[in-house]
């Protein structure tokens, strides 16, 4: 079976095919001679019949048809022919042999291509089937380029207006793929600038017009609002000819929606839609070098949520997110509110960051002061303490913030990011819910801080822990009656440690737990070994960290460092501060009566600087109160000091209570507290701190410490009244 759509089909540079129909066998074996010497392939048919059949067959590129046949004449097969598959594209050259105008025309109405007289040369015949050839390769190449550009317009994926040189559109086509709801129903007559709007209503008439005349071309983007949705398209204008245009228009929706959706990648925060940090530090960058060129400052505010993981570990990840938004949404009108602050150029973003977690940033610039600042974190420290509604329940969350202002705090991005940070924990330091300034002390600190957390870890383990002992004078004996424990750290990498260094930092980090049950037993210990080498039997204070008393096992503790050194209750004190007990007073008074009870006496440290009444004092099981330093720096000058110095002794006698001054430095304090009844003193007049076996020979010795005051002092070294213990 030949293939019959012949023209689609015919393969590029085959040869041509010509079939003769003709009943003269002469002409059909000449013209068959001379055609397929010219390079033609040639087929024949004797009447109108076999031409049909041969037709059906295979269909050939030209035709050479007689009129003048027996049976169908030549009029008939070319209207038949032209009936069958392929023949409405098939070159029929009539030979008409009558060589008059009526059965020319009739040849053209029964469909012939062409027509030649008879008789006619052989030669010019071949000739004129060279050029019909040419003609139909011609055709064909056209087609078939034709062909490939609806094939490619029907695969793009634009839509295409045709518009005249006045921007009218003359006609559009749009692939079923391109979704023209954006646009307005009716399109043809409208003029383009309407339906492709752009920033500029005129560019797209200029832009024709410079197509028309210079052949420039651009991209123009435009966009549509449809609904709440937001359509891209971007359109190329080419020419078309002298006095048409086209304009292709591709849908960039999607790819407009991934670059903004890259875009907030790169710039926000996803959770909350703040800027992330890294766009957070541009837009300092940018406010730094604003105020540098006008001379002006710029605070960043760092606001981090006391506690936060509670909420997350509690009411899980969800409601923790839950609030994350909410605190963004806050902190964005608070920072708002103030309309001195600039707003931000990129996506019109509030100057508000979370760099993650539970951190906020907010970028204060063109302030007048850094009072201005103070304002704001006051304003969040406020509007915090309204309760976070989450999920319908109300969640209380404060934050501390930590302030740094340029130029006073650095002059650069990473030194004002360090010094915000150290500000806001510096107010975490200060309990939280607070804001604090950057000062320059805080990073010494902070690192330092660190540096003694570190090795303060290590330093029992490593016995770098060791006690001094100060005795403590019995006034009316001029003896040693006891002797206060006071621990210290040679630590080997920064010397003698101060205890107002450490102890703060192991009570902050529950190091003193520990450290306060190596005191205990080591203090207990050495107290037993005094009396078993027969040395006269004295008390051993030993301070109490408040923490210690928030310990379950503190009576554990307690009794166990006297049941392994063996040492007798009785001589055994322990100092608590007046500000310890105070604290949580009703819970204290049991557990200071039942060590009480175990034996041992109760001393107030530091006594007069807590604000305990006296009163109150009643209810606690105290033995000793401990007059502060202070109070005794100042006597006899002080008068104020004095009087309360006064004051303290008469009421603890008042109440059974015996009196130790700390701190007597001089002999004027001593001459004072001596004639003002004081029963003990403890200072650097008598004796400093010292290792155990310098205090291990004083007491052998039996030093009696008025008689290195002797006689200076009126009354010292005369009357000797009861002992102090
Ligand atoms: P504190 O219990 O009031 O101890 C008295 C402090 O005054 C000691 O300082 C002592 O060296 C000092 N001192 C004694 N006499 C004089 C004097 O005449 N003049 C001056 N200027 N100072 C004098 P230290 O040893 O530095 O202890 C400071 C504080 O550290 C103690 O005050 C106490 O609160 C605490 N601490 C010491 N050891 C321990 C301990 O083992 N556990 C606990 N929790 N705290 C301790
Ligand atoms: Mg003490
Ligand atoms: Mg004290």
């Amino acid at each position: 079976m030949v293939n019959n759509s012949a023209d689609k089909e015919r393969p590029l540079g085959s040869q041509c095919h010509v079939l003769i129909v003709d009943d003269d066998p002469t002409a059909r074996m000449i013209g068959g001679e001379f055609i397929s010497r010219a390079g033609f392939r040639v087929s024949e048919a004797e009447d109108g019949g076999e031409a049909l059949a041969f037709f059906k067959e295979q269909v050939p590129d030209i035709i050479l048809l007689d009129v003048m046949m027996p049976g169908m004449d030549g009029f008939e097969v070319c209207a038949a022919l032209r009936q069958l598959p392929g023949g409405e594209d098939v070159t029929i050259l009539m030979a008409t042999g009558l060589d008059d105008v009526e059965s020319i025309e009739r040849a053209y109405s029964a469909g012939a291509t062409d027509f030649i007289a008879k008789p006619f040369s052989w030669t010019v015949l071949v000739q004129r089937i060279r050029y019909i050839w040419r003609a139909i390769c011609e055709r064909d190449e056209l087609r078939r380029s034709e062909d490939e550009n609806r094939a490619l317009i029907n695969a793009m994926p634009d839509l295409v207006f045709r518009v005249d040189k006045e921007g009218i559109i003359l006609d559009f086509k749009a692939p079923s793929s391109f979704d023209i709801s954006p646009f307005p129903k009716i399109l043809r007559g409208k003029k383009i600038n309407e339906i492709l709007v752009t920033e500029n209503p005129d560019s797209i008439m200029n832009l024709l017009e410079r197509l028309g005349k210079m052949g420039e071309s651009q991209v123009l983007e435009h966009q549509i609002q449809c609904g709440y949705a937001m359509s891209y398209f971007e359109s190329r204008i080419v020419i078309k000819g002298d006095n048409e245009f086209l304009a292709i228009v591709r849908d960039i929706t999607k790819r407009k929606i991934n670059e903004q959706r890259i875009f907030e990648l790169a710039y926000y925060d996803t959770l909350t839609g703040l800027l992330n940090r890294n766009s957070f530090k541009e837009n300092l960058e940018q406010a730094i070098e604003r105020a540098r060129r006008n001379g002006g400052i710029t605070a960043t505010l760092f606001l981090d949520l006391d506690r936060f993981k509670r909420i997350n570990d509690t009411l899980g990840h969800d409601a923790g997110d839950l609030l994350l938004r909410n605190v963004a949404e806050r902190l964005t009108r608070c920072v708002r509110k103030n309309d001195c602050l600039a707003r931000f150029s990129k996506g019109n973003s509030a100057p508000v960051a979370r760099p993650g977690g539970d951190e906020f940033m907010a970028l204060l610039t063109e302030i007048k002061d850094a009072e201005d600042a103070a304002k704001v974190a006051r304003r969040i420290i406020e509007n915090f303490s309204e309760p976070f509604l989450l999920a319908g329940r109300e969640i209380f969350a404060t934050a501390s913030i930590g302030i740094a202002v340029y130029p006073f705090d650095g002059e650069d991005v990473e030194t004002i990011l360090k010094n915000g940070d150290a500000a806001m924990y510096h107010a975490k330091d200060l309990g939280r819910n607070n804001f604090q300034f950057y000062n320059s002390t805080m990073h010494a600190a902070t690192h330092r801080q660190l540096t003694l957390e570190a090795l303060l870890n290590r330093a029992l383990d490593r016995k770098e822990l060791f006690l001094h002992y100060q005795p403590q004078i019995d006034l009316r004996t001029g003896k040693i009656a006891g002797v206060e424990a006071l621990l210290r750290w040679r630590s080997p990498d920064l010397g003698l440690v101060p205890c107002s260094d450490f102890i703060p930092l192991a009570e902050e980090t529950g190091l003193i737990v520990p450290i306060g049950e190596w005191v205990l037993n080591t203090a207990c210990a050495q107290n037993k070994v005094w009396q078993t080498s027969g040395l006269p039997p004295i008390g051993i204070s030993i301070n109490l960290s408040s923490y210690q008393f928030r310990q379950k096992n503190i009576f554990e503790t307690i009794g166990s460092a006297l049941d392994r050194s063996g040492l007798d209750p009785r001589y055994l004190e322990l100092e608590i501060t007046e500000s310890a007990i105070m604290q949580d007073a009703e819970r204290m008074i049991p557990i200071l009566r039942h060590l009480k009870d175990m034996g041992l006496t109760w001393v107030i440290d530091d006594f007069g600087t807590g604000y305990s009444s006296l009163n109150y004092l009643k209810r606690f099981p105290i033995d000793v109160l401990k007059i502060d330093r202070s109070f005794v720096k100042d006597i006899p000058s002080d008068q104020d000091d004095v009087a309360i110095t006064k004051a303290i002794i008469a009421m603890a006698h008042s109440m059974n209570m015996k009196v130790i001054a700390e701190g007597v430095e001089t002999e004027e304090q001593l001459e004072f507290l001596l004639h003002n009844d004081c029963d003990a003193i403890q200072g650097f007049l008598f004796c400093r701190p010292a290792p155990a076996r310098e205090i291990e020979a004083l007491l052998r010795e039996g030093k009696d410490f008025f008689e290195s005051c002797g006689g200076k002092i009126p009354g010292v070294g005369g009357v000797r009244r009861a002992p102090f213990f």
